[in-house]
C-alpha cells in the first residue's frame, strides 16, 4: 500500500517534470477559471448575456454581420444546411480530407455529400475539380480550411455564383485566418467555427456560425433552440414573462453562458495565441527543414494562415519508417500526435453506403496515409517545443539510414 503510494507519487513527479504532450493542448489561464466561477455564482448558466457577448466578440473579430453561438461546429454545419433550406434530394460538394463531421452533417440534413479531391500541397479542395461534380441537385459547396489554411475562396465563390450555389465554410481550424485581406467568417453565406478542446480557442464544446445575412441568422437562432420564437433569456426579461411559440421543430444546439464565459476570455487573447502559434510554426519549420519529411506548404503572401495544425508527411520510403511507427515512437518519448485525417470516403459507412473505394481521391488518400500532426498549441512552452523537436529528430535520425 505504502509502496503503491510512493510509486504513484514518484510517477506524478516524473510526469510533473515531463508532462505528456498532446497534439492540441488548450490554453487556459486564471481569467477563464475566474469567468466560469463568476457565471456559476450568477446562477444563470444557460444561454444568456455571456453568450450574447461572445457572439458579439466573434462577429466583430471576423467582420461578419451576425454570429450565432451553438454547442459545436457539427451543430453549426447542420444548422447552416437546414437554415439554407438544404435537405432531401440535394447534393453538397465537400472534401474527403476532413473530420467526419463535415460530411456527417450533410447526411443529417438529409442531403448527399459529394466529394472532390484536394490539392496535394494546400490539402484543400481543388477548385478546378469542383465543376465536374456539380449536378442539377447540387445546392452548396462546403469547403474546409484544412489545418487553418484558407481555401481558394475566389475560385469557389466564382463557381458558386455561376451555378447559384451556397457556400458554407467549415472553418473549425480557421478562426483568425484571412483571405486576401478579409477574415474567414466574413466571406460567404455561412461560416462554421469550432471551440472544441483542441482548437485555436476553446469553450470545452462549442461552435459558431457567422454570416452577413441577418434573416438567416434569425432562422438559425430559432432552429438552435427547439424552434421557439423567443429564447428563455428574453422570455424572463424585465417586462415579465411572455409565452413562446414553436414555429418549427428545431434542435437543442444552444451554447451555455458557462461555455461562453470561457470563450469571451479566449477571444481577448486570440491575437496573442495566434502570434505564439506563428512563432512555434517558424521554429518547427526551421528545425525540421533538413529532415526527410514533407513540411507544410509555404504560405502565400495574400493569406493569413490560422496555423491550427502543424503537419508532417511521413513516407516510409523516404523517411525510413511508417507514419504509424513514427507516432508510436513519439508516444514512447511522451509526445502525442494526431492524424488529420484518414479520408472520410474510406470510412466504413461511406464505403458501404456510397460505394466509395480506395483510389477515388488519390491526393486525399496520399495525405491521409502519411500525415501526422505533432504537438502544436499556444500553450506550449519553449522547453516543450524543444522536447518535440528533439523527439521528432531522434526518431527520424534513428530510422533514416
Ligand atoms: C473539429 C472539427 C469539426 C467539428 O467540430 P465540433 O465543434 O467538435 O463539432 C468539424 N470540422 C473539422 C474540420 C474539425 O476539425
Amino acid at each position: 500500500m505504502l509502496r503503491d503510494m510512493k510509486s504513484q507519487a514518484s510517477r506524478r513527479r516524473v510526469s510533473a517534470q515531463k508532462p505528456y504532450l498532446t497534439f492540441g493542448a488548450p490554453d487556459i489561464g486564471k481569467e477563464e477559471i475566474g469567468a466560469v466561477t463568476s457565471v456559476l455564482r450568477s446562477s444563470w448558466l444557460g444561454t444568456g448575456p455571456k453568450t450574447h457577448d461572445f457572439e458579439h466578440l466573434v462577429g466583430k473579430y471576423t467582420g461578419a454581420q451576425a454570429a450565432c453561438a451553438l454547442n459545436s461546429a457539427t451543430a453549426a454545419l447542420h444548422l447552416s444546411l437546414v437554415g439554407l433550406g438544404i435537405g432531401a434530394g440535394d447534393e453538397v460538394i465537400t472534401t474527403p480530407l476532413t473530420f467526419c463531421a463535415s460530411a456527417n452533417a450533410i447526411i443529417h440534413a438529409g442531403a448527399t455529400p459529394v466529394f472532390v479531391d484536394v490539392e496535394r500541397d494546400s490539402m484543400n479542395i481543388d477548385p478546378t475539380k469542383i465543376e465536374k461534380a456539380i449536378t442539377k441537385k447540387t445546392k452548396a459547396i462546403l469547403p474546409v480550411h484544412m489545418a487553418g489554411r484558407p481555401c481558394n475562396m475566389e475560385a469557389i465563390k466564382k463557381l458558386a455564383r455561376k451555378h447559384k450555389l451556397f457556400v458554407i465554410e467549415d472553418a473549425a481550424h480557421a478562426l483568425g485566418a484571412s483571405y486576401k485581406g478579409k477574415k474567414i467568417g466574413s466571406l460567404s453565406d455561412a461560416t462554421c467555427f469550432s471551440f472544441y478542446v483542441t482548437k485555436n480557442i476553446i469553450t470545452g464544446e462549442g461552435g459558431m456560425i457567422t454570416t452577413n445575412d441577418k434573416q438567416f441568422a434569425d432562422r438559425v437562432r430559432i432552429l438552435s433552440l427547439h424552434g421557439m420564437s423567443k429564447d428563455a433569456w428574453k422570455r424572463y426579461s424585465a417586462s415579465g414573462y411572455s409565452h413562446y411559440e414553436v414555429v418549427v421543430p428545431g434542435f437543442k444546439y444552444n451554447l451555455t453562458d458557462l461555455a461562453s464565459a470561457i470563450g469571451i476570455e479566449q477571444m481577448k487573447k486570440i491575437s496573442r495565441f495566434n502570434a505564439r502559434r506563428k512563432k512555434i510554426w517558424d521554429i518547427y519549420s526551421k528545425a525540421f527543414k533538413d529532415l526527410p519529411v514533407v513540411l507544410p506548404a509555404p504560405i502565400p503572401a495574400d493569406i493569413e494562415h490560422a496555423r491550427h495544425l502543424y503537419t508532417l508527411l511521413i513516407d516510409e520510403k523516404t523517411t525510413g519508417l511508417s507514419r504509424d511507427a513514427f507516432m508510436q515512437a513519439l508516444h514512447e518519448r511522451g509526445v502525442g500526435s494526431g492524424v488529420h485525417f484518414r479520408p472520410v470516403h474510406l470510412h466504413a459507412y461511406y464505403r458501404e453506403h456510397f460505394g466509395y473505394k480506395e483510389g477515388d481521391f488519390p491526393h486525399a488518400e496520399y495525405i491521409g496515409e502519411r500525415t501526422v500532426s505533432i504537438p502544436f498549441s499556444s500553450a506550449l512552452t519553449d522547453r516543450e517545443v524543444s522536447r518535440v523537436i528533439k523527439a521528432v529528430r531522434e526518431v527520424i535520425e534513428e530510422h533514416h539510414g
